[in-house]
């Protein structure tokens, strides 16, 4: 089994070149929740969304979030009420999120609920949210005000200065057993190229699950999401610096060296590979940039033998 620790976008781009590689029904990624919000009575996902809509050939490619094909009269309608339309929610969309909340609301659990929706979108491999509890993503700005996850990265354009990050509710939460299990049963154990603040650690604080990641560190690799010192997209570099970490594969191997054995980095990052060793984890040099065709199930041999 080749398990993936996920994000958003990165996380999903590193997935869809795993199935290439691999036998799909042996591919699992277990996902951050600590993005999820309520919105309008809704109960939204946008990690695991933006992983099954990848996959499933269905995101938008230009926006990279969402539904192709999509239409916005029911956010229009909504905004002619004078209601909070910030968050972009397309009708196309809406109709994942009606479907999530009304079986939540039903009883089903949110793993359960995955599989009914990734079934449905055809996927051939396991996307196991990491919990079935809610986790919510707190950002504390410079003013010492505090605020949820997409308040500052849609609302706000993450635009704002952090001096913090917490999970709420992650300390009483409990890891699925599901993704537990994948954790444990990998052949190789895989951190995405996703945010490490705000997509790889809140999966990390969940009891159980940082001790279920070190105890088998030896099979384990991380592609780092920062590339020359930055990220693709999104506030991964800036938010590193703004907690004092250095936004380079070096910060990005002091942040996971009791996690994985290995880091791969991207070719324009070759010359800090001795830095990455010094910092305690193997480097593997190659390139990382998956919107280039091959990189992706390149990138996903690469981590299985990493982690033989
Ligand atoms: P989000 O949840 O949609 O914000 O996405 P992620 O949590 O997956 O994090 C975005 C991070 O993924 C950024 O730091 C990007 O640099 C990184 N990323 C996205 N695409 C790629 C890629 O093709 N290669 C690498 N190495 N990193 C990527
Ligand atoms: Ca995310």
């Amino acid at each position: 089994m080749h398990t993936v620790l996920a994000g958003g976008v990165g996380a999903a781009r590193y997935l869809s070149g795993a199935l290439e590689a691999f036998d799909p029904s042996t591919v699992t990624a277990v996902v951050n929740v600590g993005d999820d919000v309520v919105l309008h009575g809704l109960h939204i996902s946008p990690d695991l969304d933006t992983c099954t809509y990848t996959l499933a050939g269905a995101i938008d490619p230009e926006r990279g979030w969402g539904l192709v094909d999509e239409s916005w009269q029911a956010m229009a309608e909504l905004g002619r009420y004078g209601g909070d339309n910030w968050f972009g929610l397309g009708d196309r969309d809406l109709g994942t999120h009606l479907f999530r909340t009304a079986r939540l609301h039903a009883g089903a659990s949110l793993t359960s609920i995955t599989a009914e929706i990734t079934a449905t979108w055809g996927l051939a491999c396991r996307l196991l949210p990491v919990t079935n509890q809610r986790v919510e993503t707190r950002v504390t700005l410079a003013d010492g005000s505090e605020i949820g996850f997409q308040e500052y990265f849609v609302r706000l354009a993450h635009s704002v200065e952090i001096t913090g990050v917490r999970f709420a509710g992650a300390a009483t939460a409990m890891v699925s057993r599901e993704a537990l299990a994948a954790i444990d049963d990998a052949d190789a154990l895989v951190i995405a190229p996703s945010n490490p603040i705000v997509s790889i650690a809140p999966l990390l604080a969940i009891p159980g699950v940082t001790g279920a990641v070190t105890a088998r560190r030896d099979r384990n690799v991380a592609v780092s999401p920062i590339i020359g010192g930055a990220a693709l997209k999104g506030p991964a570099d800036r938010m590193l610096r703004e907690l004092g970490e250095e936004s380079s594969v070096v910060g990005i191997a002091r942040r996971y060296r009791d996690l994985a054995a290995t880091l791969v980095i991207d070719e324009v990052d070759a010359d800090l590979a001795p830095a990455v060793e010094q910092a305690g984890m193997r480097a593997v040099v190659m390139p990382t940039i998956m919107s280039r065709p091959g990189v992706a199930s390149a990138l996903a041999t690469a981590c299985a033998e990493a982690c033989l």
